[in-house]
């Protein structure tokens, strides 16, 4: 018989079990406050209605949910068969009807939630592979999901923003996508400082960096793409006049 409740009794995990919940319930009540005409207008990211927006994220949820069966059953199950595979799925979706949109969302979220919880507690830690072909435990998806759902909240364009977001995620966001950078390279030169805190990600070894400042709210929205407002760039001592671009992040 499915239990109740979680399998694992792991502490960290079940915070984040519960950060990605609060996220998919922070996303459901803005994409309630849309009317089903809403739904055609602009969300924050180029090219994609607010329709796409919610398909990718009905979509991403039955996709984590396959890494979760794998996990539970050691089939092999991928996320999506290909980028572009996941592209089309997307197009199609948001060409759905809202009500068929909408619950697309809801059950996909159900769904996703019931493999969480039947998930026993050591296969939480057998190995699956993401989109982008890394090699992460079930874990994992439980931060995949959630930084999906609070972003894309945000882009659905009507109220959310980054300060919406729980620090720790927010902190969690920023420390991937710094990583990102590293990774590609993209940050020489680049120091990222969130006022009020100890926070500092980037080239940290820079001689003279481009320092960006802001709150951490603002500092993830600059990074991830989404503005540059509440932040600021100093070089030297002089504050420049425009904030430049993030590297790109995904
Ligand atoms: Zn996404």
């Amino acid at each position: 018989m499915a239990a109740r409740t979680d399998q694992t009794t792991d502490p960290e995990l079940l915070e984040g079990l519960l950060q990605a919940r609060r996220g998919t319930a922070f996303f459901a009540r803005k994409l309630n406050e849309l009317s089903d005409q809403d739904l055609d207008g602009d969300s924050l990211l180029p090219g994609w209605t607010r329709r796409h927006v919610t398909a990718h994220i009905g979509y991403n949820a039955r996709a984590i949910a396959r890494l979760v069966e794998w996990a539970g059953t050691g089939v092999e199950t991928p996320m999506y068969a290909s980028t572009s595979v996941r592209d089309h799925e997307i197009d199609f979706g948001a060409t759905l009807s809202p009500i068929a949109l909408r619950n697309l969302f809801d059950h996909s979220a159900v769904h996703l939630n019931v493999e969480w919880r039947d998930l026993p507690e050591d296969a939480w830690h057998h190995k699956v592979k993401t989109v982008q072909g890394r090699t992460v435990p079930a874990e994992e998806t439980v931060w995949m999901r959630t930084r999906e759902v609070w972003v894309h909240a945000v882009d659905l364009n009507n109220g959310a923003t980054f300060t919406d977001i729980p620090a720790p995620v927010l902190s969690r966001l920023l420390k991937d996508i710094a990583g990102a950078w590293h990774t590609r390279g993209t940050d020489t030169g680049l120091l990222i400082k969130v006022t009020g805190t100890e926070l500092t990600f980037g080239d940290t070894g820079a001689d003279a960096p481009l320092v960006i400042s802001g709150t951490l709210a603002d500092v993830v929205r600059w990074a991830t793409g989404r503005g540059i407002s509440g932040v600021t760039a100093e070089q030297n001592g002089t504050v420049l006049p425009e904030v430049p671009a993030a590297p790109n992040w995904i």
